[in-house]
């Protein structure tokens, strides 16, 4: 049985009452009781003294005690030498043969010996006893010891009295002190039962406090237990915020990271890692991997970190997602409590891509390249060995020569001005252009060309078109598309159109040649795409000049297209954002 605060002071309370009490009418009844028997001793050896130094020779003896007694009050008993008892005040003189032997009882030995004797003894019957006092006889009488003897009645009046007045004082402190000590008890419990309230609160994460008020210990409990609330709500913070953080790196790495536990549950995973493997992210901790994604490859890698307990690494291609190709590393992970397994993809997908462009590249460059090269060396040859005497043909070959040569340059050109183009942090020097005198002047280059195919070529009126922009770029963007427009023209002509819609300057080279079938028109702005290569070879193209068009455009935050009207040719739109006023 658990009893409550409250009640075990109450208890103690009583008990410290009863046992001071009980203490200390013992104390007094002790010393009151030692009086009254030193005062009746005393009365006792007066008086037997002066009745033992008058005792007659010869008497009844029977019949003087009983006188002595109705004088003195005391019970007397006349004992000779050998201890005999000859009378006695209480006893009627038949019944003193039954009397034992007086000669051992302490006083009677005492007087017997010419001493005063006293002694107090309890009656077997009554708890208050009786007090004796003998003393030897005058000599020359037969009776050699006179005692006498009073009943203490005096000492259970005095218990009984002491008795109730102990009892009464204990009530009285009950009545007092224990409504005092309920209140002062009730006041402390209530205060610690808010304590409790409050850690209770605090445990379920809430933010009460404890008042301090008083300063004693309940009070200075309080501070602690404030103190300790404030120590573990910044301890927790600093957690949440070490875990945020690492969260956050987590979240935004570039790979894909997921924590698995030994049954193949995910303990934690990246958004990234999601996303390489096209699931959306789960909401909590203890989806099954192996159910997230069906990659025998995969659970085979993370199965061999676990089995053989180190890193297993390994690239595989995702089906599940976009044929995503990843290096995955599987690292197992081995503390006290449990072994998990640490899953890392690294997508290679852009680096696959960026490398198949290179060697694309350096393919189609080697291939432009061995094309103009075979040209030159044959027709040299042809000529060391006696084309020179040829007079009909050398100049035709020289002239080959020169143009294939020619073509080298451009395509040299080309690439270099792609290489710019394509340097990590290449930037247009920008500067307010108006791009319809920039057309002006590009018409007027190519107009001797023009004129000479036979074609017309016309800049249709419109308004002013500035734009922010680098010069140079833009001039290479106008001739590449009337360098084109004019190549492939063979009748008819080429009109550019310059406009201003929506904060955007357009500009449009319309012509009236082959046109470009739909299947082509998203390719021919890859490097190298030709729609008809024997054509664009034969016109001294290098495949490169629709490439650095949209590079530039690209670069100016503006975008180039291409489209067949119905009635044929091709139109080439781009447009780049106007510049602000002023
Ligand atoms: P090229 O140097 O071969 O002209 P471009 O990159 O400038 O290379 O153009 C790519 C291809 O687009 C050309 O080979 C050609 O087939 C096609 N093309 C470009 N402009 C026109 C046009 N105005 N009319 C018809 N075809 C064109």
């Amino acid at each position: 049985m658990t009893f409550t605060l409250r009640t075990r002071l109450l208890l103690a309370h009583i008990l410290v009452i009863a046992a001071v009490l009980a203490a200390m009418t013992g104390l007094v009844m002790r010393q009151q009781r030692a009086w009254v028997e030193e005062q009746t001793l005393q009365a006792l050896e007066r008086d037997v003294c002066a009745v033992a130094a008058e005792i007659p020779a010869r008497a009844d003896w029977s019949e003087l005690a009983a006188r002595w007694r109705s004088h003195l009050g005391w019970r007397v008993t006349l004992v000779d030498r050998a201890g005999r008892v000859l009378g006695d005040s209480d006893l009627p003189a038949d019944r003193l043969g039954e009397v034992e032997n007086h000669a051992v009882r302490p006083e009677v030995a005492a007087a017997l010996a010419g001493r005063i004797g006293r002694d107090t003894r309890r009656s077997a019957t009554l708890a208050d006893g009786f007090a004796y006092v003998a003393a030897p006889a005058a000599p020359g009488s037969d009776v050699a010891v006179v005692r006498m003897a009073a009943h203490l009645s005096a000492l259970g009046a005095l218990r009984r009295v002491l008795l109730g007045n102990s009892l009464a004082a204990a009530l009285l402190a009950l009545l007092l002190g224990v409504p005092l000590l309920v209140w002062v008890t009730g006041r402390h419990v209530a205060r610690i039962r808010e304590l409790e309230g409050v850690t209770r609160n605090l445990g379920q994460g809430g933010t009460a406090r404890a008042p301090e008020q008083p300063l004693d210990e309940v009070g200075r409990l309080g501070r602690s237990l404030n103190q300790m609330a404030a120590d573990s709500r910044s301890r927790l913070e600093a957690l949440g915020r070490e875990r945020d953080e690492r969260e956050h790196i987590l979240a935004h790495m570039s790979d894909g990271v997921a924590l698995l536990d030994p049954a193949g549950h995910v303990i934690h995973m990246n958004r990234r890692m999601a996303e390489l493997l096209g699931q959306p992210l789960p909401a909590g901790a203890g989806t099954f991997f192996g159910e997230f994604v069906r990659s025998p490859e995969l659970e085979d890698l993370i199965q061999s970190a676990r089995r053989r307990q180190e890193v297993a690494e390994g690239e595989l291609r995702l089906w599940a997602a976009g044929q995503r190709l990843v290096r995955a590393t599987a690292t197992p992970l081995s503390d006290a409590n449990r072994e998990s397994v640490l899953l890392v993809l690294h997508d290679l997908t852009e680096a696959e891509r960026v490398n198949q462009i290179r060697q694309d590249f350096v393919a189609n460059v080697s291939h432009e390249l061995r094309t103009p090269l075979t040209s030159l060396r044959g027709y040299a040859e042809t000529l060391l060995d006696g084309g020179l005497d040829d007079v009909e043909h050398r100049e035709q070959f020289v002239r080959v020569i020169r143009d294939q040569a020619v073509r080298l340059e451009a395509l040299a050109r080309d690439l270099l001005s792609l290489a710019e183009l394509e340097r990590p942090g290449a930037r247009p020097r920008l500067e307010a252009v108006d791009l319809r005198e920039l057309a002006e002047r590009q018409v007027g280059v190519f107009r001797p060309r023009t004129e000479k195919a036979g074609l017309s070529l016309t800049l249709a009126p419109g308004p002013v078109a500035t734009v922010s922009a680098d010069r140079l770029m833009m001039e290479q963007v106008m001739a590449n598309l009337l360098d084109n427009a004019v190549k492939y023209t063979e009748r008819g002509g080429v009109t550019v159109v310059l406009g201003v819609l929506d904060g955007r300057v357009f500009c449009e080279v319309e012509d009236t040649g082959p046109g470009i079938p739909e299947a082509d028109q998203p390719r021919i702005f890859e490097r190298f795409y030709r729609v008809d290569k024997a054509r664009s070879r034969e016109k001294g193209g290098t495949g490169l000049g629709l490439s650095i068009v949209k590079h530039i455009l690209a670069l100016h935050g503006g975008e180039v297209s291409v489209r067949t009207p119905r009635g044929g040719g091709s139109v080439f739109h781009f447009e780049i954002p106007a510049a602000p006023p002023g």
